[in-house]
């Protein structure tokens, strides 16, 4: 049986940086990165952005070019499936039924996009977001579609819609919550989202519960919401966040759930076995310790690092501050923090200009910020998340007095 040093399970953002942050830390061991996906690693996010607009090509989605991988000996497998882990042998089972065995397996396997339940789900022309196969065929498809229902108002959901409308779609957004990005942001940036999509001719329907898809019996041709009405459609996208691919590891006894149990270090409860990225779950500082999954660059890439780093003999705990973007139109969103259980929220500057900010307060403490258009309020209000800096409502939302200089504040 073939063995490699470490084995990591997933091609996407935390598997290439944990070859990569092993490399970088002197690591000398084999490693093998096996992934589903037909392609080496590239980046996720251009798939709902630059990628679906035309404006990059794959090539230039590229993690890393080709040649990369093999001058670092870093062997990577795709189109190929990791089915079973036996965490007591050490050894894994791949969809075409070979058998390898590891030193230390790193578990970065993401989440499939979580696929609509109701009737007509499988019709064709309904689309995920996740893959670069998922964008190619959307891609295809748009040619012959001008009306579009995008069913879920999350982040990939309104990117989506915001490239569509630019290509003179018809888009109709469906919320099931009163508003959008209601997992993820408050209540004035949800507002201010719906008002640029309708103002781009968005169709943004909030607190509308989908019923079925109905179709020729083919394709897809409509959405029925609960109210028994029906929204014609040639393509629908759903973007109803994802499942986290942990299967094999539960079923090996790993401990976890909704994702994969992790510690600070990003082990899992199973010897020699960690997991990193959109799958595991972890107690993050950020969040007042509570277990959460993150779905970001920065959580994937930086859990990477901290294995990698474990595993060259560098141990320290994971304690990034999590950020995250979204591009919608001609707006930059950065978020820095996590708002989740905040209790007051400070609008910093003029949403008018298009150029803003979002402060999140938690007792008084700043626990996030959502910057729109402004940079300077991204780089400089992640001292004040780090810190849980504590300023005054009044100042926060002086947008002449720089949020650098409340940080100092003792
Ligand atoms: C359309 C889109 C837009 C996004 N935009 C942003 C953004 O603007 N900013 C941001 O911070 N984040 C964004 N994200 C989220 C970000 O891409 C993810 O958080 C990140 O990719 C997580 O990295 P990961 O390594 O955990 O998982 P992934 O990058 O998903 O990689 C996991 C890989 O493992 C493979 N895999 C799964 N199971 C197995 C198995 N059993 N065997 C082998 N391989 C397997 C998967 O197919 C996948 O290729 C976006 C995501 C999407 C889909």
């Amino acid at each position: 049986m073939v063995k490699r040093d470490v084995i990591i399970v997933g091609a996407g953002h935390g598997g290439a940086q944990a070859a990569m942050a092993l490399r970088q830390h002197k690591y000398a061991g084999s490693i093998a990165i096996i992934g589903e996906e037909p392609e080496i690693p590239y980046e996720r996010p251009p798939l709902s952005k630059e990628y679906l607009s035309g404006d990059k090509a794959f090539e230039r989605i590229l993690i890393r070019p080709p040649g990369f991988w093999a001058e670092r000996d870093i062997e990577i497998r795709t189109d190929v499936r990791v089915t079973h882990v036996d965490a007591d042998a050490g050894t894994i089972r791949l969809g075409n039924g070979e058998e390898m065995a590891y030193g230390e397996l790193i578990w970065a396997a993401g989440g499939h996009a979580r696929k609509l339940t109701c009737s007509g789900h499988d019709l064709i022309g309904v689309h995920s977001v996740r893959s670069r196969a998922d964008v190619d065929s959307i891609s295809s498809h748009l040619r012959t579609a001008s009306r579009v229902v995008v069913i879920g108002g999350g982040y990939i959901g309104l990117e989506a819609a915001a490239v569509l409308t630019k290509f003179g779609k018809s888009v109709t957004v469906l919320e099931a919550q009163d508003r959008v990005l209601a997992r993820v942001a408050g209540v004035a940036l949800s507002r201010f989202y719906e008002a640029e999509h309708r103002a781009h001719g968005v169709d943004m329907r909030l607190g509308t519960q989908v019923d079925c898809l109905l179709g020729d019996g083919h394709r897809v041709t409509g959405v029925r919401i609960a109210d028994g009405s029906v929204i014609p459609a040639d393509m629908v996208i759903v973007g109803i966040g994802i499942v986290p691919a942990v299967e094999p590891l539960l079923s090996a006894g790993a401990r976890g759930g909704n994702g994969v149990a992790v510690d600070e270090h990003c082990r899992t409860s199973l010897p020699h076995i960690f997991a990193i990225g959109d799958c595991a779950m972890h107690a993050n500082a950020f969040a007042q310790g509570l277990p959460i999954r993150l779905e970001s660059v920065q959580n994937a890439n930086d859990m990477a690092t901290t294995t990698a780093k474990v595993i060259a003999g560098f141990v320290e705990p994971y304690h990034a501050v999590p950020w995250f973007w979204s591009n919608q139109y001609d707006l930059k969103l950065q978020t820095v923090g996590l708002s989740a259980g905040h209790d007051e929220e400070v609008v910093r500057g003029d949403p008018a200009t298009r150029s803003f900010s979002i402060v999140y307060l938690k007792q008084h403490a700043v626990v996030a910020i959502d910057a729109i258009n402004a940079v300077k309020d991204f780089v400089q209000g992640k001292a004040l998340v780090t810190g849980a800096v504590r300023a005054k409502s009044s100042d926060l939302a002086d947008a002449t007095i720089p949020l650098k200089s409340l940080a100092a504040i003792p």
